[in-house]
């Protein structure tokens, strides 16, 4: 995500070189999706105005799978010309948070999804489709669990590789998580891989996370440095930070495929290059203590 989701709302519109050696890094630390930019307007996104020019530079190397984001069929058509691996396309479970992000209704994204994901399949590229505000939306507040089930099972018809739920704004809690997971897991087909992305803006995306886990939640989006937020979600702050998460369950038996020493390498020279303190925790405390020397 810290490509796109996290670069996205920055002030300063970032050179695509350093776009592109974040992707370096991120993949030299073993990430093997990566997000890298939206395919939406440049005069509503200016930092996603390169989106062609970082997926002509991207490095092509075994295994590693680049996303790009859009949220209408001319996006999709601009995603298929520059040679993504695969689309992400948003849904939005609320009809005010749809109008203000994509000018339509919640009904009216699941149709324009519907739209993407055949065009996606008659290109032969996966797609996957996030409920942004699954699990509460900045405008209207609540959003029921009733009304993400049914949104999502609109989606799930469609043929998405993933099915991700979005915590928007950063207001869910584990309670949230077990609920809403529970409800969704249960009404998707099997093949339709279940995952979460979060936001930390109250400080419960780990905890979130971790309950997701133990609920059969393998894939988790996640921002270097926990940076990012969403132009149209106001006071959401940063995704879940990538190397807090990874460290949480690497240091719990999970193998991630992550090398932390990496991750923190990457966050360190990331925050440097914003010029400002970023969110994630590990890289400000730093790797398990080892024993010192004699
Ligand atoms: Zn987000």
């Amino acid at each position: 995500m810290t490509a796109r989701d996290g670069l996205q709302s920055s002030e300063v519109v970032w050179p695509t070189e350093h776009k592109l050696e974040l992707i370096r890094r991120l993949v030299a630390a073993g990430v093997r999706r990566v997000e890298v930019t939206s395919f939406v307007n440049p005069e509503r996104v200016p930092a996603m105005a390169d989106a062609e020019a970082v997926c002509t530079g991207l490095p092509r190397s075994g295994g590693v799978r680049y996303v790009g984001l859009v949220l209408n069929e001319r996006g999709m058509d601009r995603a298929v010309a520059a040679g993504v691996d695969e689309v992400n396309f948003v849904v939005a479970c609320s009809d005010t948070f749809a109008d203000r992000n994509q000018t339509t209704t919640a009904a009216g994204s699941v149709e324009r999804w519907r739209r993407v994901a055949d065009r996606a399949d008659g290109e032969g590229i996966p797609a996957q489709v996030v409920l942004s505000t699954a699990f509460g939306c900045p405008y209207e507040g609540e959003v029921p669990v009733e009304r993400v089930v049914q949104v999502a099972e609109a989606c799930a018809a469609a043929g998405p590789v993933r099915l991700t739920l979005a915590d928007t704004i950063g207001s869910a809690a584990p309670a949230d998580v077990e609920e809403r997971v529970a409800a969704v897991a249960g009404r998707l087909p099997p093949e339709v891989q279940l995952a979460l992305h979060l936001h930390d803006s109250r400080g419960t995306a780990v905890a979130n996370a971790w309950v997701a886990y133990g609920l059969g939640v393998r894939s988790f989006d996640a921002s270097l440095a926990g940076i990012g937020g969403c132009p149209y979600a106001p006071g959401a702050s940063g995704n879940v930070c990538t190397e807090d998460l990874a460290y949480l369950f690497e240091r719990s038996g999970v193998p991630t495929g992550l090398d932390l020493d990496e991750l923190l390498r990457a966050s360190r020279w990331l925050t440097g290059r914003l010029g400002r303190p970023t969110p994630g925790s590990y890289a400000k405390a730093g790797p398990f203590p080892r024993r010192e020397p004699g």
